[in-house]
């Protein structure tokens, strides 16, 4: 049983998290188990069984758990975790109209500030340890300082990619007020921060988006972009960045799920990798989430969460619903051609490396995602001896993938800094978080209006929402009176409230 009152271990001391059962996520994914993982400083120092540590080294103890990497999300607006599940109902549509044309200019610096906080902390409670954030609500420079004076008010490591949807990629790259907040933000930031630029390519055959291209080769900036996504961006985008020799081993690819064989070619080619981000995909509608068809080009993948508008920042339900998205298709293809899927081709293992390492080949970050001396000290024990879905510990991979949740992360590390001791972020004021998204709601409900702000989170149903005629009646569980009665209760069906 843990002990809530131990206390934190203090920073700058060697850290040993002994007796678990350690997924190093090396170059030959080596299983330990009973094994050991020190920290130094910022560093993994020794991964073994019964190591000997520094006399100063404070123990965790690790038995029946899980030490694995610190998981890497590549690609969340974290701008818009403020509106916490407010869009649970959307479709992509909704939500293009809602933040890109109506309401996304009423964000505020400090409602940037309040989301960015907010997801940060979020993403240290589920051990994701690095996060990129796609912020494309930053209007002016006074939005892009809020959105890194909160990433750097949290302990974890983060990406800004900047953005900006309320004007065009070749405007605000263009701005030097722009560029030189990137080069004064980026000085001195440390290791814990890095930069992209992010924008998305419309396809237009002018190219408009080139010379956002240019200041970001110049600023040596790695561009990540929502290609692939249905009805917004396609193959066309993907030639032109090509042809004009844009595509590089740094750009990251969004969804990439609407994509013909010759765009993934040109990515697999140029080196480039993609971010999954199933959860939206699947609900959202930017296209079949497609590993299936990523893997048989041989492109690196990496997951991500998108936004917390719908999904929670939590790279479980990533690898858990990227499993079942995959597998779910496979037996659907099969089944529609009479034949059985009798070997799953996606593995746990897979997800669980696409969720660390495939991470931090998109940062090109070869230092994270692995628990291998030298690299970088981030680490995640999962471990709840009060849940009886932590034992038995057979396959510690599906185990990741499919039992484990982010209730269960005990310990997290950052750059060798303990954040989340026993189950309890260390170091923050939930109280003055809570007190600042509250702020912001508060805000933009009075900006919207009642009547809009409800509108917009309860979207009306599809028209052609009928139950269908059962010539079925030997029953009288769905007579015309249970009906009414139902109706009611909940309201009419399609009624939309
Ligand atoms: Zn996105």
């Amino acid at each position: 049983m843990s002990n809530p009152d131990s206390p934190a271990p203090a920073p700058g001391r060697p850290v040993v998290l002994r007796g678990g059962t350690v997924l190093t996520m090396d170059d030959s994914h080596t299983v330990l188990t009973g094994a050991d993982v020190l920290v130094v400083g910022d560093r993994i120092e020794a991964v073994g069984t019964a190591l000997d540590v520094p006399g100063d080294t404070q123990e965790i103890d690790a038995s029946g758990g899980i030490v694995m990497p610190g998981m890497i999300d590549t690609h969340r607006h974290m701008w818009q975790t403020a509106m916490r599940a407010y869009g649970a109902d959307w479709t992509l549509t909704q939500y293009f109209v809602w933040y890109y044309l109506e309401h996304g200019k009423t964000f505020r610096p400090e409602d940037v500030y309040a989301g960015n906080l907010l997801s940060a902390w979020e993403s240290l409670e589920a051990g994701v340890t690095t996060t990129v954030d796609w912020s494309h609500g930053l209007q002016t420079v006074d939005h892009a300082e809020a959105a890194v004076d909160a990433l750097q008010a949290v302990p974890g490591r983060f990406v800004l990619a900047y953005g900006n949807i309320q004007a065009g990629p070749w405007e605000w790259t263009a701005d030097k007020a722009v560029q030189s907040f990137l080069d004064r933000r980026r000085t001195g930031a440390g290791d814990l921060l890095g930069f992209q630029l992010a924008f998305d390519v419309t396809g237009d055959p002018s190219f408009p988006e080139k010379p956002a291209f240019e200041v970001a080769r110049e600023l040596g900036l790695p561009v990540t972009t929502h290609a692939g996504v249905w009805g917004a961006t396609n193959d066309e985008g993907i030639r032109l960045m090509h042809e004009h020799g844009f595509m590089t081993p740094q750009n990251v690819y969004v969804h990439a799920a609407t994509l013909t064989n010759d765009s993934y070619q040109r990515i697999a080619a140029t080196g480039g990798s993609i971010s999954v981000s199933t959860e939206s995909e699947q609900s959202a509608g930017q296209g079949y989430p497609p590993t299936w068809q990523v893997c048989r080009h041989d492109i690196p993948v990496s997951l991500s969460m998108d936004t917390s508008v719908w999904w929670s920042g939590d790279l479980f339900s990533a690898m858990r619903t990227t499993l079942g998205a995959d597998r779910a298709r496979e037996h659907l293809e099969a089944h529609a051609k009479g034949e059985t899927v009798t070997q799953a081709r996606l593995r746990a293992e897979q997800v669980v490396a696409w969720a660390t390492r495939g991470g931090a080949h998109a940062l090109g970050r070869d230092d994270l995602g692995r628990l291998v001396p030298g690299a970088k000290a981030d680490v995640v024990l999962i471990r709840n001896d009060r849940s009886p879905v932590s034992f038995p510990l057979l396959n510690p991979y599906g185990h990741v993938a499919f039992q484990a949740q982010r209730g269960d992360v005990h310990t997290v590390l950052v750059d060798g800094r303990v954040v989340k001791h026993e189950h309890e972020l260390v170091g923050v004021d939930l109280a003055a978080v809570r007190r600042t998204v509250d702020a912001t709601v508060d805000h933009l409900r009075a900006q919207l209006g009642e009547e809009q702000w409800q509108a917009g989170m309860n979207p009306p149903m599809p028209e052609d929402d009928e139950v269908l005629d059962n010539p079925y009646q030997y029953t009288e569980y769905k007579s015309d009176t249970t009906r009414e009665a139902r109706g009611t209760v909940f309201g009419e069906p399609g009624s939309g409230r």
